[in-house]
């Protein structure tokens, strides 16, 4: 509701350069998702699925050949998140980094992705090198975030954190699951409620 009359009100102003009119949506959309909870995304473990002890089941994903190495993308993480984002603002915290926008978003259909970027301190199998860049991304703001590597200290570093936060441990051969869906969507629309 408050949209259309936001659009209503904005839309003249910026009508006179083409440059007003395209930069206008993402400005709105900036200050939308500015009130809304963050959901952070890694991808190894919980859409690019690895761990088997046998051929991955094609029940749960297939095969992508992604810049030149096989990956295992599961299926339904693309619905999953795609629920998700009416609820959170979905950004990418990986050490894929801008790969995950250049390579998955249009593989998963979904918009491209808010990235952080950690330097060189990204490490497969582990998560506390992503705490900095996500703490400063959610300032403020409620946050959730479902990885595959969530150690003691990203648990430490989340109850010290002074806005609601969650975090979704995730089976690195499974991926997001239906349950994690169904955790994180309380969690939003019940007002963040510890479980
Ligand atoms: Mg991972």
């Amino acid at each position: 509701m408050g949209r259309t009359a936001h659009t209503r009100a904005r839309a003249p102003a910026a009508a006179g350069t083409a440059r007003a009119l395209s930069s206008f949506p993402v400005a709105q959309q900036q200050a939308e998702n500015g009130e809304r909870p963050v959901l952070a995304v890694d991808v190894d473990g919980v859409i690019s699925l690895f761990g088997f002890d046998e051929t991955p089941p094609s029940s749960v994903g297939r095969f992508h050949l992604i810049d030149g190495m096989p990956h295992f993308i599961s299926t339904a993480a693309a619905d999953r998140l795609e629920r998700l984002s009416d609820h959170y603002e979905l950004i990418w915290a990986t050490g894929w980094e801008e790969r995950a926008n250049e390579y998955l978003t249009g593989l998963l259909g979904l918009p491209t992705l808010p990235v952080l970027t950690f330097g060189s301190d990204a490490r497969f199998g582990s998560a506390h090198w992503k705490l900095g860049p996500i703490g400063e991304y959610a300032a403020g703001r409620p946050l959730a975030w479902i990885d595959d590597s969530l150690s003691e200290d990203c648990h430490e570093w989340a109850k010290e954190r002074s806005e609601p936060t969650l975090l979704v441990p995730t089976e690195s051969e499974l991926g997001i699951e239906e349950a994690h869906v169904e955790v994180l969507r309380r969690w939003a629309e019940d007002g963040y409620q510890p479980s």
